[in-house]
């Protein structure tokens, strides 16, 4: 329990200063300082309090034999108190100077001391560098939001929204708000429901992103629009993922792709630069085959190296994977000679991945000794370098067999480089490795449902010369679309769209979706392509990953400032939480029995 302590009023007092400013140009001013009180340290003669603010941390000093009334109310401090001090600042002796604080060479003499309140115990420990569960810190999220190193993340979250905002106006485009209270918006995702009071059995759809208004907004003629924007996906949780999260959303007309990438590159350098980040621009284009072919991903992380897929330097009968099947090269640097074990483990989740792993390179270099020098050139693999060769075990599978080869392959090389990360640092978070990924298919198969989906949302416009495709051979049909990468994150995805309603109709028919299922979804829409839409395109980039990997952390719940558990609840707020009956009255909804 807080002791009792009798409170001040803050009256008519002003701040001169917040905590992290005060410097030796500053000695010999009176200043006023508010805050928390953050350390404190009562040597009897004197008390030393770190104050505290969002800003830093500032020493006051409260002697004895100044001010005996001040000193002993000092005494009444408590971790978090909130305070408000008047002083002189001083110089600090030079074998007390504190590196640590950026205000460390100066301290604040204390003449007045205000309690402005007093605080419970913290639930745990304001410091940094220690530990706490995170249930704890999300119960009490106002008091973990106080740590310094919250503070942190959500200020630079704040000044990177600015930045967005600044380079976007700068560039034309128009912050316009677009419903919450909406219909369905297809991103592959469940919807959030809410349900309708006035209007009985009806609901409004959350929406998954704003995609369908600002493409409306393109047919109004706004050109250039764009929203930090919250978008609702009712998906199950990883670290990366809530249900709800925010977007940098844009579109423009008459783009191309290239035109997009040069709004969106500046953007990001300047976003990156808000958190101590040079990146060059522009950032390298690859095509999502490309991709493949050297990662095994659509979203590769470019800090490790590629590999090559190798079977045409082997002769045909050397059966190292299935007829046909790609055998790839898959090449890490600087492991040194790997044990038995380590070996076994790369083999082993190779073949869990339906791969074939020749990992006896020695043998290999034996009986092949003319194709595997040829390996190591095209890999620019060395003596110390882990190599490994990679095929297909197995019957070939899916509708793009060799992506799926090379997708096992790509996530054997990520294994590798991970467990090797050690020995040749080139997955340091610091290095920042953007691209941009282009021309993905326009269709996945989706195996449930037995029919080809839209491989982003069903408004990407197919490549003009696939235009056929979209009926003849959908497998191979290719979009306008592309993906920003960051080291192996998608930060986010766009394309043209289709602004005309003959080809948005193939398109709703090659997915299967029939004419009065189009039009009970995206009448709307399709209307609209009939009244002047122009070429349009866009993308979003989700903002939460982005401060994420700029603030290296590994969730984005360290950049929200309140964030859900992976079960979808808020442990301070308790939300979800059940509705008195008379809500549900006034909805129309009747709980089924049991719950
Ligand atoms: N609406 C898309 C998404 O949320 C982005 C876009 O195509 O602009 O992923």
């Amino acid at each position: 329990m807080a002791q009792d302590t009798t409170l001040d009023f803050l009256g008519g007092l002003r701040r001169t200063h917040h905590c992290g400013e005060l410097r030796p140009g500053d000695v010999g001013r009176r200043v006023v300082l508010m805050g928390w009180v953050y350390r404190r340290r009562d040597l009897g003669g004197v008390i030393f309090i770190h104050l505290r603010d969002r800003e830093g941390v500032t020493q006051i000093v409260f002697h004895a034999d100044g001010d005996p009334a001040v000193h002993a109310r000092a005494e009444q401090l408590r971790s978090e108190y909130v305070i408000a001090v008047e002083g002189f600042v001083e110089k600090r002796s030079a074998d007390t100077i504190n590196l640590n604080i950026e205000t460390g060479e100066v301290e604040v003499v204390a003449e007045k001391l205000l309690i402005l309140n007093t605080s419970e115990t913290p639930p745990f420990p304001m410091e940094e560098h220690i530990d706490v569960g995170e249930d704890a810190r999300l119960k009490y999220r106002y008091v973990d939001l106080r740590r310094p190193h919250m503070q942190r993340n959500i200020m630079l979250r704040s000044r990177i929204s600015l930045a967005a905002r600044d380079c976007l106006y700068e560039q034309g485009f128009l912050e316009i708000e677009t419903p919450f209270l909406a219909k369905t918006a297809p991103e592959g995702a469940r919807d959030f429901l809410v349900p309708s009071r006035i209007q009985h059995g009806t609901f409004y759809a959350l929406p998954q992103s704003p995609q369908i208004f600002k493409q409306l907004l393109m047919v109004s003629g706004y050109d250039r629009y764009f929203q930090i924007v919250r978008c609702f996906r009712d998906e199950d949780l990883r670290a990366d993922r809530q249900l709800e999260f925010t977007q940098i959303d844009l579109e423009m007309s008459f783009p191309q792709e290239e035109q997009i990438f040069e709004v969106v590159e500046p953007m990001v350098k300047k976003i990156c630069a808000v958190a101590g980040f040079d990146v060059p621009t522009p950032f390298p284009r690859m095509t999502y085959a490309e991709a493949m072919e050297g990662y095994g991903s659509d979203k590769p992380d470019l800090r490790a190296p590629r590999f090559y897929p190798v079977a045409h330097l082997f002769p045909a009968d050397s059966g190292f994977s299935t007829a046909g099947m790609p055998l790839v090269a898959v090449h890490i640097p600087n492991t040194g000679v790997i044990s038995r074990r380590e070996r076994d483990e790369l083999k082993a989740f190779g073949q869990e991945r339906g791969l074939r792993v020749l990992d006896d390179v020695r043998r290999l270099d034996r009986d092949f000794a003319e194709p595997m020098a040829r390996v190591r050139e095209v890999c620019g693999a060395g003596e110390n370098d882990l190599l490994i060769l990679a095929g297909w075990a197995g019957e070939p599978k899916g509708q793009r067999p060799e992506e799926t080869v090379y997708q096992a392959c790509g996530q054997l090389r990520l294994y590798a480089a991970q467990k090797f990360a050690e020995r040749h640092n080139l997955l340091d978070p610091r290095s920042l490795k953007f691209l941009w990924v282009v021309d993905f298919p326009m269709f996945e198969w989706d195996n449930e449902e037995n029919r080809w989906a839209a491989a982003h949302h069903p408004f990407c416009s197919p490549k003009e010369e696939d235009l056929e495709k979209l009926t003849a051979d959908p497998a191979h049909c290719r979009a306008r679309s592309y993906d920003l990468v960051l080291n192996g994150t998608e930060l986010g995805s766009g394309s043209i769209r289709i602004h005309r309603q003959d080809v948005q109709s193939l398109v709703f028919d090659a997915i299967g979706l029939s004419r009065e299922d189009a039009r009970g979804k995206f009448g709307y829409l399709l209307d609209a392509l009939t009244y002047g839409a122009p070429p349009h395109g866009g993308i979003a980039l989700g903002l939460d990953r982005l401060v994420m990997i700029l603030a290296g952390e590994s969730s984005i719940r360290e950049v929200i400032p309140f964030p859900k558990t992976a079960k979808g609840t808020d442990l301070m707020s308790e939300a979800p939480s059940i509705a008195n009956p008379r809500q549900l009255r006034e909805l129309g909804i009747q709980l089924r029995h049991g719950h």
